[in-house]
């Protein structure tokens, strides 16, 4: 069993037990491999599902007495020998706290898989099949599973049959999460802006909402200012972003004969000397969060081998793409006091 670390956000200075808190759990990258993934399980007993029929209102969570499981219990900042409460109390009453393999996702609030639920590779407009139907009911079928609160998906460029379909095309299918797309979800007074963007790559052969620099930095401008959970598909330049090149991926063995015949130099964005990986990153995406938006927490994925968290500036940067290491990252965001 693994002990679950979770990240405190916002405002966590002078927070006391009647702080409001909203636990975020972030997946990304999940690469049609979601069918291993398991919802949180209780400590003992069962928790279930009852459905709703109403598009407003969300899937209740309850115990084995019927009782709602995501009720909240403010005043109960000390943790309970059972699992049951975290700070602030939004805690599901009777699932643990740890996870009891690499599969099973925690729970909390709300679930933000940041793009790349699909494995498409088809490139070209011409011979790419439209999976649009098939790709939906398996998301559906996904986060029905899970007993978070509100789910938010946000495409990424192996989601290239999304890219033509309007935002509410795609939300009236997707009938079990919020489909964000340059668009904001506010959850408790948290603002999330979600956008599927990617940097072109010229080795990429996955397309989908994939610009050019130029394109691309026109996307990032319009990402409102006032964003607490900014969800992109693409990392920030520079951060959690080092990815295998195509040729040490493609061809090992020429790529590092040719590491050892021209010596590599530190890299002029982390001084740090990075034989076959580089920076993915959109370096307008760096500026605008860095300098303009300055959010609480950023979401992203798609560089596989840089699954990880840190803090910079004041903001918490979150890679949990899922394709090389099963690690998802869970935050409380503190929201007053
Ligand atoms: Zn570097
Ligand atoms: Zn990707």
């Amino acid at each position: 069993m693994q002990s679950l670390d979770v990240i405190p956000v916002g405002q966590v200075a002078g927070a006391t037990s009647s702080s409001h808190v909203v636990r975020i759990v972030h997946i990304s990258d999940t690469h049609l491999g979601h069918h291993v993934l398991t919802p949180p399980r209780p400590i003992s007993g069962n928790i279930s599902i009852r459905r709703s029929n109403s598009s407003d209102v969300p899937n209740q969570v309850v115990d084995e007495k019927g009782i709602d499981a995501f009720e909240k219990k403010s005043g109960c900042l000390a943790e309970t020998s059972d699992g049951g409460f975290h700070k602030g109390g939004v805690f599901l009453s009777n699932v643990r706290r740890s996870r009891a393999s690499d599969y099973e996702i925690p729970c909390g609030d709300i679930l933000v898989h940041s793009g790349d639920f699909d494995w498409s590779k088809h490139s070209g407009r011409i011979f790419r099949s439209d999976n649009f139907e098939e790709i939906v009911q398996l998301m559906n079928d996904f986060f029905d599973r899970f007993p978070h609160k509100v789910k938010i998906f946000v495409a990424g460029n192996h989601e290239g049959c999304l890219e033509k379909r309007k935002i509410q095309a795609v939300q009236d299918r997707l009938t079990s999460a919020v489909y964000l797309y340059n668009s904001t979800y506010i959850y408790e007074g948290i603002h999330f802006y979600g956008s599927p963007y990617t940097p072109f790559r010229f080795m990429t052969n996955a397309r989908g909402f994939i610009r050019t620099s130029r394109k691309i930095a026109a996307h990032w401008r319009e990402i409102p200012s006032r964003t607490d959970v900014l969800v992109t598909h693409s990392p920030p330049h520079g951060i959690l972003d080092l990815g295998v090149t195509w040729s040490a991926r493609n061809m090992p063995g020429v790529s590092q004969a040719f590491h050892r015949v021209i010596p590599s130099h530190p890299c002029e964005t982390c001084g740090i000397i990075h034989p076959g990986r580089s920076h993915w990153g959109c370096p307008h995406l760096r500026e605008e969060v860095l300098i303009r938006i300055k959010p609480t927490l950023h979401l992203f994925g798609h560089v596989h081998e840089g699954n990880g968290v840190l803090t910079r500036k004041g903001i918490t940067f979150s890679n949990s793409s899922y394709a090389s290491m099963k690690r998802p990252h869970v935050f409380d965001f503190y929201t007053g006091f």
